[in-house]
């Protein structure tokens, strides 16, 4: 097969890894290059947007990770590129279309070394030999040794190494060929102390995923792990992907779990994005996430409502008062609305009304139930 498509096949296989902000689910959110789809409009993990040709390097893969299309078992096709038709693929859409970056994963040809030294061919031709300046996002392979990361981060904008599960029970339910603790937490460990404030490679973004819902594990059991890898290892963004029946071996137990619905497991996902934000953004600590008596998160209602429910006596605040961190305790009020609520008070407004509250705040509901207004009309 030849260079366009071997490409067209492997950037189409990279959809099924988040850790760049990449839409998973649908095309929706992919632009439609010339000579296929795989250019893709992202959320950099140290904020702002960019446009990164993602793809994998190979889909060979010696593991088996029972949620994976590509585990060693299967039988499906076959491909790599070499990291010169990578370079020259990327470098002919940096010239035409204006893309800003590449993400860049692999299965594991191999072993993680030799996988890792074809991702790093990449590049250090990108960056030395082109002299490319622009975002570089690798994925770290499981086990690569301590050598092959250094020199991933001495290369990259970002890297990537997926947690997959929140501990070792449910991690090995999904996979026995790669080793929870030392190929996967102890390298994330070490890129944390790596590029730590002061560290060597202090600038380089981490990010990983889980997949929800092929293990048996909990959603409390992820949320608890999540705000680990912010607070104590500093990762920048942590992605969750819902995982994909069909794909996997139905003897993981997530697929003997009994959901109403096969949209279950997306809105499970949603739930913990909702999560992310009431942890890097809200304020909130897992301790305070309201969970159900079996460990998970309510489908049916979101978690920062029922975090509000169940904590009345937090209620109702002064609209005019209230300190930021409290207001965005507030259902229907985000960061948006609360910067704007600031600086309105800042210049020496008030508000007096829900009327005038719904001109900042149009999503806010039950406005009395939360906020104190001066005038009760409107
Ligand atoms: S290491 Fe596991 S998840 Fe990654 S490509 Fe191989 S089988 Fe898939």
């Amino acid at each position: 097969m030849d260079t366009q498509g071997k490409l067209e096949y492997l950037a189409d296989a990279s959809r099924f890894d988040l850790a760049c902000a990449c839409s998973a689910k649908t095309d929706d959110h992919r632009i439609r290059g010339p000579e296929g789809k795989w250019l893709y409009p992202v959320s950099l993990p140290q904020g702002g947007k960019s446009i990164l040709l993602k793809t994998l390097l190979s889909n060979v893969c010696v593991n088996r990770c029972l949620y994976c299309p590509f585990r060693d078992s299967r039988d499906v096709p076959r491909y790599s590129l070499s990291p010169e038709e990578i370079v020259a693929v990327f470098l002919d859409y940096v010239r035409r279309k204006g893309i800003h970056g590449l993400f860049l994963s692999s299965g594991v040809i191999r072993d993680a070394d030799y996988t890792m030294g074809r991702l790093l061919a990449v590049a250090d031709l990108l960056r030395n030999r082109y002299r490319y300046r622009g975002y570089i996002h690798l994925k770290i392979i499981p086990g690569a040794s301590d050598a092959a990361v250094q020199q991933a981060l001495s290369l990259a904008s970002a890297v990537s190494l997926n947690v997959e599960a929140p501990h070792r029970k449910a991690f090995e339910q999904m996979s026995q060929t790669k080793s929870f603790e030392r190929d996967i937490v102890e390298r994330i460990r070490r890129i944390s102390d790596w590029t730590a404030p002061g560290a060597p490679y202090a600038g380089v973004h981490q990010t990983t995923q889980f997949i929800v819902g092929a293990a048996d594990e909990t959603d409390s059991e992820i949320v608890r792990a999540t705000f680990g890898l912010y607070r104590r290892l500093r990762l920048s963004r942590v992605y969750f992907s819902a995982y994909q029946r069909g794909l996997g071996d139905p003897a993981l137990p997530g697929e003997r779990r009994v959901l109403s619905d096969p949209g279950d497991l997306l809105t499970r996902e949603h739930r913990l994005y909702q999560v992310d934000w009431l942890l890097r953004r809200y304020g909130f600590s897992d301790d305070e996430i309201p969970f159900q008596a079996d460990g998970n998160l309510s489908l049916q209602a979101d978690p920062k409502t029922l975090w509000a429910e169940r904590n009345p006596q937090f209620f109702p605040l002064d609209v005019n008062k209230a300190p930021k961190r409290d207001l965005l305790r507030v259902p229907g009020l985000g960061p948006i609305a609360v910067r704007k609520l600031l600086t309105l008070r800042a210049e020496g407004g008030r508000i007096r009304s829900r009327r005038e509250m719904r001109c900042i705040a149009p999503r806010l509901l039950w406005a009395d139930r939360y906020l104190k207004f001066p005038l009760r009309i409107g």
